[in-house]
Order: C-alpha cells, then sequence, then structure tokens
C-alpha cells in the first residue's frame, strides 16, 4: 500500500512552527509584513490573495492588500512598488500575477528589490538560488522540498526525474534536487519517448499541467511521486496531473490532488517572508 503524502497536515505543522517562530521575533521587536498588490478584478487571483492574508492571519504575520484598478498603467504600479520597497515596515512585496495584459510584468517583478521578493522571481534571487546560498526559495519546489523532508525522504543518490520546465516549478525544482543530492533528469515537450526516461525514476516530479499525464506504465515499481498539476478533468473537478487511481498502487509514496503540493505552496511564502524579515533585522 502507498503512503499518500498528506500536504494539509504538513502544512498545519509548518504553520504551527512559525506561528512560534513569528511570536519569538515579535517578543524583539520584529514584526514581519507581507504586502500584497492586486491588480483587477480576476476572481482567481482574488481567491489566491485571500488565501495569503488568511495564512498570514493563522500565524501573525501582517498583511497588507493594495487593490488597484483593472486601469492601473505600469507605471503607476510602479510608484506604489518603489513606496513600499522605501517602507521599513513592510518585509516582504507580492503582485499577484497575472496582471492585467497592458501591465509590463517583467518590469514590475524586477522592481520589486531582492530583499523583498517573497516569490523569488527577481533574477538576482533566481542566481543565489542557483548558487545554492538564497534567502528566499521558489514556494512550490520549497513546498516538495518541506514534503520530502517531513516523511524523511533523503533524495541523496535518488534518480529524480522532474517533468516541465517552468521557471516557477521544473526548473527552481530540478537545481533544488540536485542540490538535495539526487541525480537529476529534467523532461519537457521536447523529451524523446519519455516513459523510457519517467521508469528509472525513484522520485518523480511531474509538473506538466495535463490530465491523467503520467500513467501507470510511466512509473518504476516503488517509486516516490509528486503531482504539482493542478488541472480540472472531464468533469471539470480539481485533479493533477497523475493518473492517481492507477499509479498509486505502484509507488511507496504519493501525493494527492487536491491535498498534497498544493497546501505547501502558500505556506513556503510565509516561510519566505519569515525569512527576509529576520535578514532585514539582521538577525
Ligand atoms: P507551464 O509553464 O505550462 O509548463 C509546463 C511544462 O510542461 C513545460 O515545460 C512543457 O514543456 C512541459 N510539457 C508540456 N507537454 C509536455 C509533454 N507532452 N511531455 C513533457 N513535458 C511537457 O506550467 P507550470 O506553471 O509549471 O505549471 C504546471 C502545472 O502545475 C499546472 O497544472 C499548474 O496549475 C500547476 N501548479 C501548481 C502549483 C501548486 O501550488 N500546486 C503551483 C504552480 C503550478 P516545454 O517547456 O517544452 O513547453
Amino acid at each position: 500500500m502507498p503512503h499518500i503524502i498528506d500536504g494539509k497536515a504538513i502544512r498545519d505543522y509548518n504553520l504551527e512552527l512559525m506561528k512560534k517562530e513569528t511570536a519569538a521575533l515579535n517578543a524583539q521587536n520584529i514584526y514581519p509584513c507581507l504586502s500584497v498588490i492586486i491588480v483587477g478584478n480576476d476572481p482567481a487571483s482574488r481567491v489566491y490573495v485571500n488565501n495569503k492574508k488568511a495564512a498570514c492571519e493563522k500565524i501573525g504575520i501582517i498583511s497588507r492588500e493594495y487593490a488597484l484598478p483593472e486601469e492601473t498603467t505600469t507605471q503607476e504600479l510602479l510608484n506604489l512598488i518603489d513606496e513600499l520597497n522605501a517602507d521599513e515596515k513592510v518585509s516582504g512585496i507580492l503582485c499577484q500575477m497575472p496582471v492585467p495584459k497592458h501591465i509590463d510584468s517583467t518590469a514590475v517583478l524586477n522592481r520589486i528589490l531582492p530583499e523583498k521578493d517573497v516569490d523569488c522571481f527577481h533574477p538576482l534571487n533566481v542566481g543565489k538560488l542557483s548558487a545554492g546560498n538564497g534567502t528566499v526559495m521558489p514556494c512550490t519546489p520549497m513546498g516538495i522540498i518541506k514534503l520530502l523532508e517531513y516523511e524523511k525522504i533523503d533524495p541523496t543518490g535518488k534518480t529524480c526525474v522532474v517533468i516541465g520546465r517552468s521557471n516557477i516549478v521544473g526548473k527552481p525544482m530540478a537545481v533544488m534536487m540536485s542540490q538535495a543530492d539526487a541525480t537529476v533528469t529534467l523532461c519537457h515537450s521536447k523529451t524523446v519517448d519519455l516513459p523510457s526516461v519517467t521508469r528509472n525514476a525513484d522520485i518523480l516530479i511531474s509538473s506538466v499541467g495535463k490530465p491523467k499525464f503520467v500513467t501507470a506504465d510511466m512509473v518504476k515499481e516503488g517509486a516516490i511521486v509528486i503531482d504539482v498539476g493542478m488541472n480540472r478533468d472531464e468533469n471539470n473537478k480539481l485533479c493533477g496531473d497523475v493518473d492517481f487511481e492507477n499509479v498509486a498502487p505502484k509507488t511507496s509514496y504519493i501525493t494527492p490532488v487536491p491535498g498534497g503540493v498544493g497546501p505547501m505552496t502558500i505556506t513556503m511564502l510565509m516561510r519566505n517572508t519569515i525569512e527576509v524579515a529576520k535578514e532585514q533585522a539582521k538577525l
């Protein structure tokens, strides 16, 4: 029987630790504060922002919201970021993506000071991650590292295959698994004979964005399978990339969707906010 990794329980465990850490920082007059900017009326973005605020509240991080109208210009958004960059009370800044099409999102992400960039999107932080000396970490891959740690799965010497090479998930995931001493292969849409590659994986991480993409014939007996996908199936039900029903019996550990990787992403945003607050206080 596979062990189904319980992302919600591991989220709660990590949030409880962070609540204690935040209280200890408050006792030293350090108040981690996350500023979240949302532009326009995208309903999905509104849900994400509300969830981020709720997580802050749960652990005692101060959250500030800046809701800007759809017609906000790039320059107006940059001006707000400049203000927040200069505000000593603000530890972390996040601009909820996607922003409306007329806004230059690269300029926006690059304007947030690297030391306040809690999403780890700034090129300097991406470089630091690559060099292995970053403070902030990309939230979804870091959440996966925390899931493995909690389950006492040591990647050392294991063969890890990551499917998907996006800047926010696949690419940093491959870097972090390599830093955790796994032997890593990073696959994408041009990979030839993907199943023959994935069948070698002790740890298989899928971040493709297609329902039932990972089928049982692609998975080695006893593998650890981590499903990052957040998709809708033919009945509009939330599902991952993995054909869970048929793949799970072959695995030793597997994450479900929902309730696996997803809950960890916002949790790691909280982690990054605490880490930047500590760094700004020179702790
Ligand atoms: P993305 O930017 O669309 O990247 C998808 C990747 O999959 C690309 O690198 C693409 O290859 C690769 N791919 C597509 N078809 C493939 C195929 N047939 N064989 C092998 N590789 C293939 O997606 P993303 O932003 O990384 O997100 C991936 C999934 O994770 C989505 O379902 C998303 O909703 C979910 N997600 C979940 C969380 C969470 O917190 N749980 C966070 C972020 C994302 P090319 O580069 O060659 O095009």
